[in-house]
């Protein structure tokens, strides 16, 4: 992912240009992974700017804060302002939007619960996580690296350090030509992409890897559980092995930044008929009319944003 190198991103509670959003090279959060944050997408819509899902993605930053011991000095209200806040002003759709909580130093030693906790928010172009033409099918890799068991590192909560697995899997996955990684967990049960949980379709029913796994509890899951029961489709949670991933009909990633993305292939088994299946297209028809605000039935995912007041020029005098 490109980030743009201009914009403005809310520190600690002022707008300042990307440029001058600094943090020092001894921040406990660079050396120890510890951190925690969100992603979070802004749309256009027919009547301006949404954020998707937005108090549900503030709700799961304050629990992964709460999970490693990170007081953030704000409240949710105001989390929720400073991120539609930081959208206006950016003021650019689609977008990814990238709150996160660190420990900004300088601090060096691991247990660490004085040095002061800052909230940075930042919101840039989006792109297609899994590049621009997966909409249409992309091909995963089941990895070698296994995803830590939550005994070590809770799923729930999205943490900085949490993604040295993904990046282990998704860059060996990349290297070997795929687009993504799918990670097992480490009773070799299917658990997820490196940011995306993953669903398939057998004789019908469309199943995801079970909320007691070690995944995280995405927010894009939980909206298309919610679209897949009202098109009247069963919806089934639980551990799914290897054998039911790679003789799935069908198969699809879901996540705020890869929105749903149909996998087509996984480790050289073709899924189907190597094309996106019929109930991944009716899902994604419906997530995107949802986000795009053409559904009204799940209107109330959208969050409004705003536009900023432009300075309005002054009535010439007679
Ligand atoms: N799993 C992982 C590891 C992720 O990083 C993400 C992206 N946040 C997801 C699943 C999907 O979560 P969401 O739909 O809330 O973006």
């Amino acid at each position: 992912m490109l980030v743009s190198e201009t914009g403005k991103v809310w520190m600690n509670g002022t707008l300042v240009d990307l440029a001058q959003a600094k943090v020092s090279v001894l921040a406990h959060t660079l050396h120890y992974g510890v951190g925690v944050f969100e992603g979070i997408r802004g749309y256009p819509t027919p009547k301006g700017g949404v954020i998707f899902r937005l108090r549900d993605h503030v709700k799961r930053l304050m629990i992964s804060a709460k999970v490693y011991r990170m007081p953030i000095p704000y409240s949710e209200d105001e989390i929720v302002d400073a991120i539609v806040s930081t959208q206006a002003a950016n003021d650019v759709y689609p977008s990814y939007i990238r709150p996160v909580v660190y420990r900004d130093g300088p601090a060096l030693g691991v247990k660490n619960l004085t040095t002061k906790v800052s909230l940075a928010i930042a919101a840039v172009p989006a792109k297609k996580y899994l590049g621009e033409k997966s909409d249409n099918g992309i091909r995963a890799k089941i990895s070698p690296f296994r995803k830590a068991h939550s005994d070590s590192l809770p799923s729930l909560a999205k943490a900085n350090g949490n993604y040295l697995g993904g990046y282990l899997a998704g860059t060996d996955a990349s290297q070997d030509g795929y687009e993504e990684a799918i990670l097992l967990d480490s009773n070799g049960f299917v658990a997820e992409g490196t940011g995306e949980n993953i669903f398939l379709v057998r004789g019908g029913v469309l199943y995801t890897p079970s909320s007691e796994g070690d995944i995280l509890l995405g927010i894009t899951r939980d909206s298309v559980i919610r679209i897949a029961q009202d098109l009247g489709f069963r919806v089934v949670e639980k551990m799914l092995s290897v054998g039911e991933l790679l003789t799935a009909d069908e198969a699809f990633f879901a996540g705020t930044y890869a929105e749903i993305a149909p996998i087509r292939e996984i480790s050289h088994y073709i899924l189907g008929n190597g094309k996106p299946g019929p109930m991944t297209r009716d899902i994604q028809d419906v997530f995107y009319k949802t986000v795009h605000g053409e559904e009204p039935r799940y209107a109330d995912w959208l969050h409004p944003v705003p536009p900023i007041a432009k300075p309005v020029a002054r009535a010439a005098r007679r």
